[in-house]
């Protein structure tokens, strides 16, 4: 491709928009242009680099058994209604009607598709195991788009499902999958790390995140580097703290006045955080976004309440849940902000943290304003509705797998992979005959990978401040050959003669012909992070042009052949 004849416009400033390195050198390099929020295109070099990496993941897809699909964005309201997501999907759901009144929604993603074709499709147990994939447009309505391609309303999507016999069956199929991912985000060129994830309602080790690691990605993962433990923070387990022998002490209500956190009060009564106990308070919504409860969550005082733990042990829907007015939650169930404790509470539901009960003579808010209760003990003065881990594991804590410190990083999730068992199965009633002509229950998996979301995590993993550097397997061009000055007649040919060559060798090249500055030119190379650069220039005369890699600072002055050869080999090693 002739850079003159090309669609590029690139921007020397910042968008003012973009914080994000991956989001401001997308939008620079020209490679995706913002429609409204959440909303993007992708112009002639962007929409190269993503089908590189669709093509990567068809690839890896198709050789784990996989077959492609290509399911429609639209979906009726009934299949939803029918799984029992219509209700609880919440606002993200991007919900449309069509000119009857009939419900649509725009899919955020596919299982509900996936299985009406196969309780429609499959009868025998011969038909099984199947894995069906796609790679399509989703919709979400996010709450907060940004960061561009990374958390956006529309992205591409590659969706697999698989459908097999039994249990076993699924976990073959997901071992399949998670082999694929491996090696589908190393083609990718990224640094990731599969960790445990949070499965919700299903529970169990049934699901895994890929995380591409980035200071900037919104996953926080903790990890052990004396075992292989390595989860989201949401599904870290926590060790309990060891249960205390103390004797329990009269219970005692003490004036602390003004002592709203836990800091004022710990430093008011000369007690360490550790002795006290933390009230967090929650009203609750049903499926019409009315109330219908409070909730008195209590960890540990200087531990952090883990909302996706919470979420799960009260089994409802992370949105249906919101921080609650005090005051009104108040005159209900008798709590005072900042001195609420569980002790005289009612009315609400309390989720006491596991190790609570095992500790003697810990501090609480005594529900009246500038008192709390010292000499608080489970059983004797107060009782959960639910006592299970609600707390996050913190960077230091043991961990739970062989004690050692964790250490925290943050990271992109690019790709999740789920044992779903036969949650979709059930309720929407899809079953095969086994080799009695007995009807059973599908198990299935799914496993989605957010292939904008991957563009961006590239980026965010590969550039310097002058721009992008890409891995040679999704660089939109492999090479690109600038020419110094395109009115000199042996530069031009020179130039001709590499670009034919390097072309007619299945090397994907750019040929900055345009009437430019060299210095415009170098920036814009640089920018645009093509992983081969040959400059033709004054040399030419002598059949000498210049041979750099985008990734290495060294430029060397090589033979025009050399440079030829020097290029198709590297880009045959590693596109
Ligand atoms: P997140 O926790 O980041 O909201 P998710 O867990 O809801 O993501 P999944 O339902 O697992 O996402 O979707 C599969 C993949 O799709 C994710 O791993 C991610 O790479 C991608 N993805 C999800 N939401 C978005 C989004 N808003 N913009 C871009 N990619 C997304
Ligand atoms: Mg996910």
């Amino acid at each position: 491709m002739r850079l003159s004849k090309m669609h590029l416009k690139t921007l020397r400033e910042v968008p003012n928009e973009a914080e994000i390195p991956s989001h401001i050198l997308l939008l620079r390099t020209g490679m995706i242009r913002k429609l409204v929020s959440g909303v993007y295109g992708f112009m002639p070099l962007g929409w190269r680099s993503i089908r590189k990496i669709e093509d990567i993941i068809r690839q890896e897809m198709d050789r784990s058994g996989g077959q492609e699909i290509h399911m429609s964005a639209v979906q009726p309201a009934e299949l939803w209604e029918e799984s029992g997501r219509w209700s609880v999907y919440g606002p993200e759901l991007w919900r449309l009607k069509d000119r009857h009144g009939r419900e649509f929604c725009l899919g955020p993603t596919h299982e509900e598709i996936f299985t009406d074709i196969v309780r429609s499709d499959i009868s025998s147990y011969r038909q099984l195991p199947m894995n069906l994939y796609q790679i399509q447009t989703k919709y979400r309505d996010e709450a907060r788009p940004r960061f561009g391609l990374m958390r956006s309303r529309e992205f591409i999507m590659k969706d697999a499902y698989s459908f097999d016999l039994d249990q076993e069956g699924l976990d073959k199929s997901y071992e399949d999958m998670y082999a694929a991912y491996d090696r589908i985000f190393t083609r990718c060129g990224l640094t990731f790390r599969p960790v445990e994830a949070d499965s919700g309602a299903i529970g169990g080790s049934n699901s895994h995140e890929f995380t591409a690691l980035s200071e900037v990605g919104e996953s926080e993962i903790a990890y052990c580097e004396a075992c292989d433990m390595a989860a989201t923070v949401e599904r870290a387990a926590c060790v309990d703290a060891a249960a205390s022998s103390e004797p329990e002490l009269p219970m005692e209500e003490v004036h602390t006045p003004g002592t709203k956190t836990i800091e004022e009060v710990a430093g008011f009564l000369g007690l360490s955080q550790e002795q006290t106990m933390k009230a967090l308070l929650f009203v609750t919504y049903d499926d019409e976004g009315k109330e219908n409860g409070y909730v008195a969550a209590f960890v540990r005082g200087d531990r952090e309440l883990n909302m996706t733990k919470l979420v799960n042990a009260l089994d409802i829907p992370e949105h249906s849940i919101e921080f609650a007015d005090e005051e009104k939650m108040g005159a209900v169930t008798g709590c005072v902000g900042g001195f609420t404790g569980p002790v005289g509470l009612h009315d609400c539901r309390i989720v006491v943290d596991s190790e609570l009960p095992g500790l003697k003579n810990l501090c609480a808010g005594a529900c009246k304003v500038d008192h709390h209760l010292k000499n608080v003990n489970y059983g004797r003065d107060y009782k959960g509705d639910i006592v299970t881990d609600i707390k996050v594991l913190k960077e230091g804590d043991p961990c739970p797998v062989c004690g050692a410190p964790v250490k925290h990083a943050r990271g992109i999730e690019v790709g999740q992979v789920f044992k779903l068992g036969t949650k979709y199965s059930q309720s929407m009633g899809a079953v095969y005959k086994d080799e009695n002509q007995k009807d059973q229950l599908i198990v299935m998996g799914c496993y989605g990978i957010g292939v904008t979301r991957t563009l961006a995590a590239v980026v965010e993993q590969h550039h310097d401040e002058n721009g992008i550097i890409w891995p040679m397997a999704i660089a939109p061009y492999h090479a690109i050959i600038t020419v110094m000055k395109p009115d000199d007649e042996t530069q031009i040919q020179v130039a001709e003669q590499i670009y034919q060559e390097l072309g007619g060798a299945g090397v994907e090249v750019l040929l900055d012909d345009r009437k430019e500055r060299p210095g415009v030119k170098f920036k814009d190379a640089d920018l645009l992070g093509i992983p081969v650069r040959i400059t033709v220039g004054r040399g030419a005369a002598q059949g000498l042009v210049e041979y750099k890699l985008r990734r290495d600072a060294e430029k060397e002055e090589v033979s025009v052949e050399e440079g030829i050869a020097r290029a198709i080999e590297i880009v045959n090693k590693e596109k």
